[in-house]
């Protein structure tokens, strides 16, 4: 059997960029991805926007994806595309890894794994729509395959519901091969993508932004040549008598994407309801030994800079890791935020800074967030404003911190007056 020392399930920017890192520390690397070609979602992502914040640059998603896939051939990992990682067991030496390939069913052995296997969208069955499943209803990111992939348009009189990037972007691109986009449908009083993508995509194509609107029906047998729409009230429930109906062929949905978390939960990783992701310490380590995530696997990212950062840090410390009993600090944080990652502080190895990810659970303006370890502040930072599409990023030099296991670590928000 095979043996390595980290093996990285997913070829997306998080597990390329764990793959390089990993082996960068002298590990022997085996990186698995179940399409034919790496990149992940970066492949389908011909709108620019990428890399800004790691290249100071405005790069594709596949310019983007390109320059990691370029690095990584100089090293001496190995790659297994249209190889799916299907079932991973806990071992003595670390783990045992099932694979699907073409050629048939491999075994292997890995002293540690990185999930690097990104998340998934959700779908019409996790939203309700009355009406019957004709034709001509995709999440956005079906419909971007389709079209830039395939070069097929999956529709020419669009209606999008859910106001998430990947919807914004798509009736961009939708307008740009001559579909008409009639509109996007909210059923938040605010939009759910970042506000560059809103003027970028919507306002400047004329494309209208319907807020507190759902669709409530599907009509057509074979294909889609309809759907209701209605507003809804603060609790999301359409509200009788404000039913409209549009004529069209297509339904896309932009409606939220879950990150994919089989491999772990078959592995017992503890996930974190609020992220549906693992519960990781700051090394990337879940809460099994050996068991790193990163990427939009850990929690959905809003750029793939970010994602890719993550990578860097799973894949370094997988090659490091060394078994030994974590001390760990729980972070806490106020109801004001929808989460912190990472959750929980190694105190073994507080010899670099942590970089914690949060998100507020909604929008605010002027805001004060504070980092406290027992009472006592220990960072602050002013926000002008926040919003849940935006993702924030922290660093917190704990190495002078007193921290210890029952220590209370604790984020909070507060609004300031603006
Ligand atoms: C439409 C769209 C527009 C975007 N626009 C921007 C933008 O403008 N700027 C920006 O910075 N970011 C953007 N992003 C976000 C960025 O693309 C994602 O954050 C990033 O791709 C997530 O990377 P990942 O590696 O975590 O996951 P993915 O890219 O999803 O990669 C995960 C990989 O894991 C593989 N995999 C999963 N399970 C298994 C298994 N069991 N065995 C083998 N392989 C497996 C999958 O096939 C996939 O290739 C956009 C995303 C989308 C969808």
């Amino acid at each position: 059997m095979r043996t390595f020392d980290v093996t990285v399930i997913g070829g997306g920017p998080a597990g390329l960029a764990a793959a390089i890192s990993a082996e960068k520390e002298g590990a022997r690397v085996l990186l698995i991805e179940r399409e034919a070609r790496l990149g992940g979602v970066l492949k389908q992502c011909i709108h620019d926007g990428f890399g800004v914040i790691r290249f100071g640059e405005k790069l594709s998603g596949c310019e983007y994806g390109a320059r990691f896939i370029k690095e990584l051939e100089k090293t001496s990992v190995e790659v297994s595309c249209l190889t799916f990682a299907s079932k991973i067991e806990k071992t003595e030496e670390g783990f045992l890894l099932t694979l699907i390939k073409r050629s048939g069913l491999e075994e292997i052995s890995t002293k540690t794994i990185v999930l690097a296997t990104g998340c998934r969208e959700r779908t019409a069955k996790q939203v309700s729509i009355h009406g019957s499943r004709p034709a001509g209803v995709f999440t956005a990111g079906t419909a971007q395959y389709y079209l830039n992939v395939m070069g097929q348009m999956p529709g020419k009189r669009c209606v999008i519901l859910g106001s998430g990037d990947i919807g914004l972007i798509m009736a961009r691109r939708l307008t740009l091969e001559g579909a008409e986009v009639l509109g996007v449908y909210e059923a938040k009083p605010t939009p759910s993508g970042l506000m560059r993508n809103i003027y970028q995509c919507l306002n400047d194509f004329e494309i209208p932004l319907h807020l507190s609107h759902t669709v409530t029906r599907v009509h057509g047998d074979g294909r889609v040549c309809g759907v209701t729409t209605a507003k809804v009230d603060e609790k999301m429930q359409p509200i009788a008598g404000t039913e409209e109906y549009i004529e069209c062929d297509t339904l896309i949905l932009s409606v939220g994407l879950i990150p994919e978390n089989e491999l772990a939960e078959m592995l017992g990783v503890k996930l974190d309801p609020s992220t549906k992701g693992a519960l990781c310490d700051q090394l990337y380590m879940t809460m099994t030994d050996g068991v790193f995530s990163c990427g939009n696997a850990l929690h959905v990212n809003d750029l793939a800079d970010y994602v890719s950062e993550s990578g860097d840090e799973a894949g370094k410390n997988a090659a490091r890791y060394a078994a030994h009993k974590r001390e760990l600090a729980e972070v806490h944080f106020d109801r004001n935020f929808l989460y912190v990652v990472p959750q929980r502080i190694d105190l073994t190895d507080k010899s670099k800074p942590a970089v914690f990810f949060f998100r507020s659970s909604e929008e605010r303006k002027k805001t004060r967030v504070r980092l406290l370890l027992n009472g006592t502040e220990i960072l602050k930072k002013t926000y002008q404003n926040l919003r849940p599409p935006e993702m924030e990023r922290l660093s917190v030099d704990l190495s002078a911190l007193p921290l210890e296991a029952s220590s209370k670590l604790e984020f909070v928000m507060e609004e300031l007056p603006s």
